[in-house]
């Protein structure tokens, strides 16, 4: 892409860190939820789940695939499950790994991502056939016959280290919130992460509501105003997304065909419009 960053990965708690040692008088409620939230005349009533009620100008769901206050706002919006089982996890970062590093063989992709000087990620995947279970215990064996590297790592990680997940779809919704009730990240437009963006497009949700926040007197509509903003790129990534979601259900000697022949052009294509910059006030 030439311009775009090094991909590179980073636990979330690191991630938080950068966020809260950039906040300044703000005031923080951990460890608690809420039990409803509503959308009054030009305020936003929420209901905590030890019965205190208070009034907010604005409510920001960002609560994830399984979001309550999306349930809470938009009703119940159907989730499509996409896979039973892929697995994360962290190792020490390999010698020789200079830069993100995928192995795809017959439905199973093996994917290594390097954090820091010292550590990387891992995400491994598999698609089950059709009378397949996909096991934990066993979940890893079909890639000891990929290279020495990722057998190697299969051979020495310790299991009770692995995230286990199932990868969900949420369809893209028409209205990211109601007025001043808005969702963002995967609680309005989650994937799985055959595109590798889900966190990316929430970061970029977060940078745009809050630009938009900082411009605007009057926060009414502002689910609207981010919808506007944001469908039509996040659009983009979950159809890109669909589209390698079907390449890992192609026979094999098609998909790695393909990838040969137009691999190269489609990744480009695939992330073009996602390298540009955000247009934010900031910037402009
Ligand atoms: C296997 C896998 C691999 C992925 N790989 C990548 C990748 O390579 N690159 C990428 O960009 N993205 C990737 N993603 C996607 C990425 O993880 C998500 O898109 C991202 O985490 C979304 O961030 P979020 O803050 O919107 O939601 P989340 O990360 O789900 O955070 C939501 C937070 O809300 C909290 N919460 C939930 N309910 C409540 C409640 N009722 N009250 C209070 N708090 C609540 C949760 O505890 C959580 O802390 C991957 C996802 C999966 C499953």
């Amino acid at each position: 892409m030439g311009k775009s960053g090094p991909c590179l990965g980073i636990l979330r708690r690191d991630l938080h860190d950068i966020l809260l040692d950039n906040l300044e008088n703000i005031d923080f409620r951990l460890g608690t939820t809420i039990s409803n939230c509503q959308q009054d005349a030009d305020c936003v009533s929420v209901k905590f789940e030890d019965g205190e009620l208070e009034s907010f100008q604005l409510v920001i769901g960002a609560n994830g695939p399984h979001s309550s206050v999306r349930k809470m706002t938009l009703g119940d919006i159907p989730i499509r499950r996409v896979g039973d089982l892929c697995c994360r996890f962290v190792i020490p970062r390999p010698r020789n790994l200079d830069d993100w590093t995928l192995y795809a063989g017959k439905q199973k992709q093996f994917l290594i991502v390097p954090m820091s000087e010292t550590e990387a990620y891992v995400y491994a995947g598999r698609q089950a056939k059709a009378t397949e279970t996909l096991a934990k215990e066993s979940f890893l064996e079909p890639f000891m016959d990929f290279p020495d590297q990722v057998s190697a790592i299969c051979a020495e990680v310790n299991k009770n280290d692995l995230i286990w997940s199932p990868l969900d779809e949420l369809q893209l919704l028409e209205r990211w919130g109601n007025n001043r009730i808005v969702l963002i990240g995967d609680a309005v437009h989650a994937m799985p992460p055959f595109m590798a963006q889900g966190a990316s497009l929430a970061l970029e949700d977060a940078l745009v509501l809050g630009d938009e926040l900082s411009s605007r007197d009057n926060w009414d509509g502002m689910a609207n105003v981010l919808t506007k903003k944001r469908r039509e790129r996040v659009l983009w990534a979950l159809e890109r997304n669909r589209r390698r979601e079907k390449l890992t259900n192609l026979p094999y000697w098609v998909s790695s065909l393909g990838l040969r022949l137009v691999g190269q052009k489609t990744w480009i294509e695939d992330y073009a419009p996602l390298a540009k910059r955000l247009e934010l006030t900031e910037t402009k």
